[in-house]
């Protein structure tokens, strides 16, 4: 005789399972009875384990399904987690040891970090020339770098590519210059692309053109220059855009700008160069030096740093 008691998990994660007992209900059991009873118990073994098979799978499902309808409470209940789907990897799968990023002993306050090349120290244009590679003759007096007007842009001797840089400037008295005329200078990264300089205390101009602007293709998200002779200070964060093998553009530049502190630009994509007349467009180039214009004002730069990225 045959009994099949079927036993219920208690909590649902677990799978139900029978228990099956047989009882011979004869002292004498005879081989054919045996040999009938061995083939109905493997096939009872057989199918209960396929029962618990497919209520451990059902019992799964039921778990990930109360998980989601879980969820779904959390989010109706405003956020509170209450119970979430078991993890099913291990938490090392996601987790990398090298490269070890190198340590760097960060500035004081503006000054810079110890892996910074420094462009100006306050004491000469030793890391600076003039296009026609001829010697920089701006102006070094009081630990400032003067930009001498009519003199030309002054470039580093030193390529860059990606990079972060530390610039701070001072604009000059207003006198009786208005818009783009007061205080005109800009940091052409890569000698080409254009973060505006310019004095933003009460000189409206187009916006696009603004201190803190990309020029001419994008206002800053906030004026945040402080006053006319006070010093402002950069960090720009630049990715460079990236050509291929044939010149054509594979990635547009992408610029994050912080004026003061302030984040002026949120990682801008440029559409291309900075030109004064006409529309951006790419050129194809390498690593270039980074330039300081002269528009033909006398601002004042300090402090200049920059890092390899
Ligand atoms: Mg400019």
């Amino acid at each position: 005789m045959v009994f099949s008691k079927r036993i219920i998990g208690h909590h649902g994660n677990y799978p139900r399972f029978d228990v099956i007992i047989i009882i011979s209900t004869h002292k004498k059991v005879n081989t054919e009875k045996m040999k009938c009873f061995s083939i109905f118990f493997t096939i009872a073994l057989f199918a209960n384990s396929t029962s618990i098979l497919a209520q451990q799978n059902n019992g799964q499902v039921q778990t990930n399904r109360r998980g989601q309808q879980g969820e779904a409470q959390t989010q109706q209940n405003g956020g509170q987690i209450q119970q979430l789907p078991r993890q099913q990897v291990a938490p090392e799968s996601s987790e990398w040891h090298y490269p070890v990023p190198p340590k760097v002993k960060p500035g004081v306050g503006t000054k810079p970090p110890d892996d910074a090349i420094i462009l100006f120290d306050g004491k000469d244009l030793s890391k600076w020339k003039a296009r026609d590679n001829s010697a920089a003759v701006w102006n070094v007096k009081d630990g400032e770098l003067v930009i001498e007007p009519g003199k030309g842009a002054i470039l580093t001797k030193e390529y860059f590519g990606d990079c972060q840089l530390h610039i701070e400037f001072k604009s000059p008295a207003p006198e009786r210059h208005m818009g783009q005329n007061r205080g005109n200078s800009g940091i052409m990264i890569q000698s080409r692309y254009e973060i505006q300089v310019l004095d933003g205390d009460n000189n409206p101009t187009y916006v696009n053109g603004m201190v803190g602007s990309v020029y001419k293709q994008q206002a800053p998200t906030v004026n945040a220059y402080t006053k006319n002779g006070e010093w402002q200070v950069y960090d720009i964060y630049w990715k460079a855009p990236r050509f291929g093998t044939n010149g054509e553009l594979e990635a547009p530049a992408m610029v994050t700008v912080v004026l003061n502190g302030i984040l002026v630009q949120n990682n801008y994509v440029l559409k291309g160069n900075t030109p004064y007349i006409g529309f951006p467009k790419y050129d194809a180039h390498g690593r270039m030096p980074l330039s300081l214009q002269d528009h033909g004002t006398k601002v004042s730069f300090r402090n200049i740093w920059i890092r390899n990225l």
